[in-house]
C-alpha cells in the first residue's frame, strides 16, 4: 500500500511508517454518517392535516377540524416536522369553528 500523502511504499500497515497518515486499506474506524434519529423529511400526512384543519374552521369543524387534529397526531408519532403545526391548526379548527358556527348560528337563527 503506497502511502497517498507522502508515496511512501507500506506493506500491510494500517498507518504509514514515514508520516503516521491512515492509509485507505486499513481497518479504519469509520463514523456512521447516519443520524441519531433519522428525521422524517415527508409532511405529506401534515399537510393534509393541516388542509383538513383550514377546512374544519370553515365547514363542519366538528368533522374535519377532529380530522385533522388525528392525522396531525399520526404525523407526530411519525416525526413528520410539521406534525405541531397541524395539531395546533387541528385544535384552532376545532374550537375556532365551533365558536364561528356558534355565532354564524346564532346570526342565521336569532338566538
Ligand atoms: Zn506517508
Amino acid at each position: 500500500m503506497t502511502c497517498p500523502k507522502c508515496g511512501t511504499n507500506n506493506q500491510g500497515a494500517a498507518f504509514c511508517s514515514s508520516c503516521g497518515n491512515a492509509l485507505a486499506a486499513a481497518p479504519t474506524q469509520t463514523y456512521s454518517a447516519r443520524p441519531a434519529m433519522p428525521a422524517n423529511s415527508s409532511n405529506s400526512l401534515s399537510t393534509v392535516a393541516i388542509v383538513l384543519g383550514a377546512v374544519g374552521l370553515l365547514f363542519l369543524p366538528i368533522v374535519f377540524g377532529t380530522a385533522g387534529l388525528v392525522l396531525g397526531i399520526v404525523a407526530k408519532s411519525k416525526q413528520e416536522p410539521r406534525a405541531n403545526i397541524a395539531i395546533v391548526v387541528g385544535i384552532v379548527s376545532l374550537v375556532g369553528g365551533m365558536i364561528l358556527g356558534a355565532i354564524v348560528g346564532a346570526a342565521t337563527f336569532g338566538f
